[in-house]
């Protein structure tokens, strides 16, 4: 019975009772997009395009990167594509993007940071995609990686204004933006939460250490809280919020994270149908009082439970 409601469910994502929540794919290149595109989403939530370059030597030119960017757009005439730019640095090496070894690369010159010493790179990229953009009228909105304040936010969207491209977003995935959403949104068209690297900054847990992994749980309470304090400040400002971490693509945490406030989760696009079914069995003061039991939980693991006791048992 399950999978046949899976399967009859379809169209943009809503809760039972109809307020949208778009549903969006995560994807690293021109493969992912062809996937992505032919599938019932309503776009790309996170272009992560780095994973383009992982393994270019030098810097690809701006006609170099339109040509892949106007394939990675083609598949989505209409539809919105989110796109970060480079999120390189220590922990995410680019050869042509190298700056040296640092000790504590999560916590060095990345994502934005890297851009501000690298501008000829930030530059490089916008001006492709804006010639991308031009030539396959996908809806493209590009968002920068790792801002921690209101100033590098100003930074970016100036720099994205000035390359013709027409909303500019940041990834929330440092505390410090998170809890003040309300000034570093004011800079910029949209916030999305990027719960991975928000979860390791907030348990100060190096998200690839293995043995790390229950501070790294996304049900953490705390992670929850500095969710619903971006959510808050997002509001407040009258801008979007979405998500792109991992946690959007867990159909019960997805009904959390509506709770809070988020509009639109982006992820793996085979995650897509089963977090679509689980909003459309959950009304969304459903979902608010599901955050509301995640946030009284005193762990990971009591917050998970609580949610699965009082959601509707066929998600
Ligand atoms: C994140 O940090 O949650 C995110 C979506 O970006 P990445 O996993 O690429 O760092
Ligand atoms: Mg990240």
């Amino acid at each position: 019975r399950r999978t046949a409601a899976l399967a009859s469910s379809s169209g943009p994502g809503r809760t039972q009772d109809g307020h949208p929540v778009a549903l969006l794919a995560n994807i690293g290149g021109v493969a992912d997009a062809v996937d992505a595109g032919a599938q019932d989403l309503e776009g790309v939530g996170l272009f992560r395009t780095e994973f383009v370059y992982l393994s270019a030597t030098t810097a690809p030119t701006a006609q170099e990167q339109a040509e892949i960017y106007r394939q990675v757009f083609a598949p989505f005439p209409g539809r919105r594509v989110i796109v970060r730019t480079l999120d390189a640095g220590a922990d995410k090496p680019l050869a042509f993007a190298d700056l040296g070894p640092e000790e504590n690369p999560a916590l060095g010159q990345r994502g934005l940071r890297l851009s501000a010493v690298r501008p000829d790179l930030l530059d490089a990229q916008l001006e492709a995609l804006a010639i991308a953009a031009k030539d396959t009228g996908a809806d493209v909105r590009v968002m920068a990686p790792m801002v921690a304040t209101a100033e590098e936010a100003a930074w970016f969207a100036r720099r994205v204004r000035e390359n013709g491209l027409p909303k500019s977003g940041v990834m929330i995935e440092v505390p410090a933006a998170a809890l003040r959403s309300r000034d570093v949104l004011a800079e910029v068209d949209f916030g999305s939460l990027g719960t991975n690297d928000l979860g390791q900054y907030t348990m100060a847990a190096d998200r690839m250490h293995g043995a790390l992994s229950d501070l790294l749980d996304p049900w953490q309470p705390a992670v929850l809280d500095v969710v619903a304090a971006a959510c808050h400040g997002a509001a407040d400002r009258g801008k979007p919020m979405g998500v792109c971490g991992e946690a959007g693509g867990d159909p019960l945490l997805a009904l959390v994270l509506t709770g809070l406030g988020v509009q639109s989760l982006s992820m793996a696009s085979a995650k897509v149908p089963m977090v679509r079914y689980a909003l459309s069995r959950h009304t969304l003061s459903d979902c608010q009082r599901l955050a509301a039991l995640a946030r009284d939980a005193r762990s990971a693991g009591d917050a998970q439970a609580a949610v699965r006791a009082g959601a509707n048992p066929e998600v």
